[in-house]
């Protein structure tokens, strides 16, 4: 699937970079443009990408701090300037648009919403969020923004993407380490997810395209992507469990949003040498997950690619009544009262908005 990639803040500035490092040393060429906005000047000097300074005239480039409603305010008044600069690379080049955020911050949280809005306005593809929710440790100004933040993402996004920021951080990781591996992670998982859509060595039936993604992620709400990998033996014949075990591992233990496994529909992607790629085992796994989900739409596919490995991609959608969101949504609720904020994490509103103004 052929996107734009738009980070808003810090997080959404690296993740973005690691995306669009992670397609071109691939050659995927599945990214065709990589922006990051920020009103913190001295986080978009760290980037190689594009980058946009938003809000100078209200916060002279500091950023937002953990201000949400700034951010989201700041977002309103640059969103023309920040889709003038991807305008060229939208309308000829993408199938979707990515806006890239952490939820918990200031400039992202408040700011991607905002942006995503905007985008729907003009373009007719759809626009997704990649939100990152922060890890259980994290304080309860984070907790109640992301809240808010996830809120109004489900409300603009055609879908919300979720990575929780404990799901692939390593046990022993200092924040730096942690923060390096996790969007590393990302990279890779939705870096091969947009790429399963371009493939074209081996085209056939049964390789995965561009539509499918997008038909998956039509039933809005949440989404989660998991992977998982494993030797092949060189005969298709022999992999039927391999292809069934990646799957499980992929499902059951690596999701970026843990313990939000029923879905209203879901993609299996199986990637590896085509050779070596059984179409029983394929089939078995596709109908694994259709259980396991409790989804009857689980589409499935080949992503071709050079190795001995085989892998299993997950796209899980319409999670969002799942345990581990609505626990999260409890505890953002009480962080925001913690706050002082409203008790419950309200979307972001026209008319919040506006009394700011
Ligand atoms: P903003 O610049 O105001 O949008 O704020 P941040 O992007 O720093 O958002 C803070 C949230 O993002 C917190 O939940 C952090 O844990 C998370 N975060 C910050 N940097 C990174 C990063 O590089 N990777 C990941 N995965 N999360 C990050």
């Amino acid at each position: 699937m052929k996107v734009v990639l738009i980070g808003v803040g810090q997080a959404g500035g690296k993740v973005t970079q690691a995306l669009a490092e992670f397609d071109y040393d691939m050659g995927f060429n599945a990214v065709r443009g990589a922006l990051a906005v920020n009103s913190a000047r001295a986080d978009l000097q760290n980037l190689d990408i594009d980058t946009t300074l938003i809000g100078q005239d209200r916060v002279k480039g500091h950023g937002v701090g953990g201000d949400n409603e700034l951010g989201a305010q700041i977002m309103q008044e640059s969103a023309t300037e920040v889709l003038d600069n991807m305008d060229g690379r939208i309308t000829t080049e993408a199938e979707a648009v990515v806006v890239v955020a952490g939820l918990g911050g200031g400039t992202g949280s408040g700011g991607a919403p905002m942006l995503v809005r905007e985008l729907q306005r003009i373009y007719e593809m759809p626009v997704y969020t990649l939100g990152i929710l922060p890890g259980d440790d994290e304080g309860g100004l984070y907790q109640a923004n992301a809240g808010r933040s996830l809120k109004t993402a489900i409300r603009e996004s055609d879908s919300v993407l979720l990575v929780d920021n404990d799901a692939w951080r390593g046990s022993g990781d200092s924040v730096a380490e942690g923060y390096k591996r996790i969007n590393d992670a990302i990279a890779q998982r939705i870096g091969l997810l947009l790429a399963s859509g371009e493939a074209v060595e081996g085209v056939g039936e049964s390789v995965v395209d561009s539509s499918e993604i997008i038909n998956t992620l039509r039933s809005g709400g949440i989404s989660a992507v998991g992977y998982a990998s494993a030797e092949a033996s060189e005969d298709a014949e022999e992999n039927v469990n391999t292809i069934t075990s990646v799957t499980r591992n992929a499902l059951l233990t690596s999701m970026s949003l843990p313990n939000a496994t029923d879905a209203e529909s879901a993609l299996l992607v199986i990637a590896g040498d085509p050779e070596r790629l059984s179409r029983k085992g394929v089939e078995r796994a596709r109908r694994w997950v259709e259980d396991e989900t409790g989804s009857m739409r689980v589409r499935g596919g080949d992503f071709p690619l050079g190795s001995d490995k085989i892998a299993a991609l997950v796209l899980t959608s319409g999670i969002e009544r799942s345990d581990r969101v609505n626990e999260f949504m409890e505890k953002a609720k009480l962080a925001a009262k913690s706050q002082g904020q409203d008790s419950d994490p309200d979307e972001f509103t026209n008319d919040d908005l506006d009394n700011l103004m």
